[in-house]
């Protein structure tokens, strides 16, 4: 994880919003988790876990089976609920992991997800091409 760069503003790319939007829905009513990979401040992939148990509750992220990749800037899960609020358990992850964090809350559509920075703190994605 990069801490010596802030981003001013994180950015994401349309296809890989599509791509979260789609396997949260799939995996409904179990939760998705994976980690977003960056090029600079745009978020252009994500990583799916080995050993990410996707379960009833929250899902569990496995950063340790992770190789070192400092292109890895944080993760992104989708809650069931129509709430896209971090959970305490959300929270204490941020804060280990990572610089920016996205729920995705149902119906998983482009407007039911919110980002978060390591504090829990709401921020702005923008989404680009
Ligand atoms: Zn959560």
């Amino acid at each position: 994880m990069i801490f010596d760069k802030p981003v001013e503003k994180w950015k994401i790319k349309k296809d890989c919003l599509r791509l979260i939007l789609e396997a949260s829905k799939s995996s409904y009513p179990r939760e998705f988790a994976a980690l977003l990979r960056a090029e600079k401040d745009i978020i252009t992939e994500l990583i799916l876990l080995p050993g990410t148990i996707s379960g009833d509750s929250h899902a569990i992220f496995q950063f340790h089976m992770l190789p070192i990749d400092f292109s890895i800037v944080g993760s992104v899960h989708s809650h069931p609920s129509p709430f896209a609020n971090p959970s305490k358990a959300d929270l204490s992850l941020f804060n280990k992991k990572g610089m920016v964090h996205i729920i995705v809350a149902y119906p998983f559509d482009e407007r039911s997800w919110k980002a978060y920075n390591w504090k829990g703190e709401e921020i702005e994605i923008e989404v680009v091409d």
